[in-house]
């Protein structure tokens, strides 16, 4: 089992042949450990990398 590349948690399921998902981040990656998130269209858009990198200096309120 691959562990998430944005996480590098556990939490993952394989959905298709190179195509795992996160159930922490809610996230889709490949064996690239390339992220992917489910736009409100249902389109795969690329999960940013300075967002995998920007823990702890979120602005956004987590409550
Ligand atoms: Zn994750």
């Amino acid at each position: 089992m691959l562990t998430c590349p944005v996480c590098h948690g556990r939490t993952t399921g394989k959905i298709g042949p190179e195509q795992y998902f996160c159930w922490n981040c809610l996230i889709e990656f490949d064996d690239q450990q390339r992220a992917y998130q489910v736009d409100e269209d249902g389109n795969l858009v690329q999960y940013w990398q300075e967002q995998m990198m920007g823990g702890g200096d979120n602005d956004e309120k987590t409550e």
